[in-house]
């Protein structure tokens, strides 16, 4: 019996996953999603979000559950409990998918994996993250919810300091704990996080050389355990949340050898069409290159990389082609 042959394949049943599928599929496409646990990925994790244009608060499941109906309404398949382990381009064009449960075969490839925020791995930080008790990795989604309240971030680079400036919008007093005594951000973000700490009227303190061995409370944070990485000592220092800014890692491990990535692990692609160096496959969501790491980004870019298979369906050579301004691949 012949294999049966897929238009596309989406690895990764997240936002952008699930966006692609939803105009993979209702544009007829035989469209698959393959998801190594159950649809939904990272925003799962949130019972509030106050920043998807079009709704004020909605919960990461409520919102997952339309997006995974409409999917399934317009005919993708799901295969959840799959988890994707390698993927080879054939001589034939087509596209080979190797998972833990057998073998798929597609003309085209959504590479929607996702990332996950790198840890502390220090003692609370697990349990008061998964009660989402006051232990956060975004303060784009999560610094309002802190107005008024004592939190402590942590991290040193560009997005430690752009998210450490946006929570202190919102928080009484953030103290903010990097490991060294110098920033690995640029220095227009050091300077302006630099007047915050310096003004009267700031609300920023900074503790370097130091990091946070223990995140401390009953039902929710209320302390964390600061250690100067020169002197050794140790300081409890009370508050009522958590930053955690130190990176985050794209789950690419399986792509190693087949896709080309950064030395991060993200996956390399032109920013215009989401095309890898892989003819047919495309990357999509907080696993590329350049990715903004927010939920509508995630979905537009599984949005955009589903159109974007019409174009490499009409015309292979395509694919080599440098990104147009004049390309439409269009239509509702
Ligand atoms: C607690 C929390 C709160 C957040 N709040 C907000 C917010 O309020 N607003 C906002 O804009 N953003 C928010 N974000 C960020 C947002 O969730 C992400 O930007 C978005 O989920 C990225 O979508 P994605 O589809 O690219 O990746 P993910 O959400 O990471 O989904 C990737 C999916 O791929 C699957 N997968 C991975 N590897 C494989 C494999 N080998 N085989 C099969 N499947 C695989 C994973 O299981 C996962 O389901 C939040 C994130 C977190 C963690």
């Amino acid at each position: 019996m012949t294999q049966k042959i897929y238009d596309t394949i989406i690895v990764g049943g997240g936002p952008a996953g699930l966006g692609a599928a939803i105009y993979s599929a209702r544009d007829r496409f035989e469209t698959a999603v393959l998801e190594k646990f159950y649809p939904g990925g990272q925003i799962l994790n949130t019972d509030r979000i106050e920043n998807y244009p079009g709704f004020e608060d909605i919960s990461g499941g409520d919102l997952i559950a339309n997006m995974y109906g409409q999917a399934q309404k317009f005919g993708a398949e799901f295969k959840t409990g799959t988890d994707v382990q390698s993927i080879k381009k054939l001589a034939d064009g087509n596209i080979e998918v190797n998972c833990d449960t057998g073998q798929y075969l597609s003309k085209a490839v959504i590479l929607a994996p996702g990332s996950s925020y790198r840890k502390l791995d220090v003692p609370g930080e697990d349990e008061f993250r998964s009660a989402g008790t006051g232990v956060s990795y975004c303060g784009t989604c999560d610094g309002p919810f802190y107005k008024g309240k004592k939190v402590v971030a942590v991290g040193g680079g560009n997005t430690a300091i752009e998210e450490a400036l946006h929570v202190a919008k919102f928080a009484a007093e953030l103290t903010l704990v990097h490991r060294r005594q110098e920033f690995r951000a640029t220095k227009v973000l050091v300077e302006e996080l630099m007047e915050k700490v310096d003004s009267p009227q700031g609300n920023i303190k900074l503790q370097l050389d130091s990091v946070v061995t223990a995140i401390e409370g009953d039902e929710k944070v209320q302390s964390v355990k600061i250690q100067n990485v020169k002197t050794q000592a140790v300081e409890d220092v009370d508050c009522d949340g958590v930053f955690i800014f130190v990176g985050m890692v794209p789950n690419t491990d399986f792509l190693q050898g087949s896709i080309e990535l950064t030395d991060a692990g993200f996956i390399k692609c032109d920013v215009g069409y989401l095309r890898t160096k892989t003819p047919g496959v495309f990357a999509a969501g907080d696993c590329r290159t350049g990715a903004a790491m927010q939920l509508v980004t995630a979905i537009a870019d599984g949005v955009n990389a589903a159109m974007m298979t019409k174009q490499y369906f009409r015309d292979v050579n395509w694919w080599n082609e440098p990104v147009s301004d004049s390309l439409t691949p269009g239509g509702w």
